[in-house]
């Protein structure tokens, strides 16, 4: 091995960078071309520093501050929800305010938080002026973020709130009545689709209804041995 391979080789593994497969880790023939390729490694930084920086859609005109998404790697559950509000544009945070509150109860129903066991993020990752929907441009040009946050964060499952996440999961327009109840999956990871919390601070009568979506968000959790028994007190 000649010095400079070595030294190639040592960075790499320093920088956590991945070697190319298709090059010969150690060249017999010094003069042969770049030994090793760089390939860039993607991050949940490096994720969350694009979005600040984004301008790919009109969103960026009118928000305060893009909101990338917050909790821990490797979650339990993955929250999506539809795109900021107002309170997350002003503080660059997912889910605050009341609806943020009322999911963290829900979380907590489940033995569950963000701080240890939850990434929560949206499928848009600035808010729509006056909270309308999502435009299908603005979902094109915004759900790559939202694919390679999925991709690093290995979700155990998915739990969508709201219909036009859980359309996206699902593929095409679904009404939530019809889709809720029922488990599906993406990418090999389970989604639970149910109603935003504000929804159902709106409506109290859908209480049950999400109760008992989040108690088979939970149950497939069980079945693979990543959760325990439901708290005995919970704030449901
Ligand atoms: S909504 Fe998404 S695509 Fe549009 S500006 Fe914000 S981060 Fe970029």
């Amino acid at each position: 091995m000649n010095q400079t391979s070595a030294s190639d080789v040592l960075r790499a593994l320093t920088l956590g960078l991945r070697v190319n497969p298709t090059t010969e880790a150690y060249p017999r023939n010094s003069e042969s071309r770049t030994d090793f390729e760089e390939v860039e490694i993607d991050s949940l930084e490096r994720i969350a520093q694009e979005v600040f920086d984004c301008q790919k859609c009109g969103l960026c005109l009118t928000r305060n501050a893009a909101v990338p998404g917050m909790g821990v790697r490797e979650p339990l559950v993955l929250v999506v929800g539809e795109a900021p509000g107002a309170d997350e544009d002003k503080q660059g945070l997912p889910f605050v305010g009341k609806a943020g509150a009322y999911l963290d109860e829900w979380l907590k129903a489940l033995g569950f938080s963000r701080q240890d066991t939850v990434y929560i993020t949206n499928l848009i990752k600035c808010r729509p002026p006056q909270n309308r929907d999502p435009h299908p441009d603005e979902i094109q040009q915004c759900s790559p973020y939202l694919d390679r946050q999925i991709a690093l964060l290995k979700p155990r499952t998915i739990l969508t709130v709201g219909r036009v996440p859980s359309a996206h999961f699902l593929g095409g327009a679904h009404r939530m009545e019809d889709i809720h109840g029922r488990v599906y999956e993406f990418r090999g990871i389970p989604v639970v689709p149910t109603y935003h919390p504000a929804a159902v601070l709106r409506n109290p009568d859908l209480r049950p209804v999400v109760w008992k979506d989040l108690k088979n968000l939970h149950t497939l959790l069980v079945v693979k041995g990543l959760a325990g028994p439901l708290p005995t007190r919970s704030t449901r």
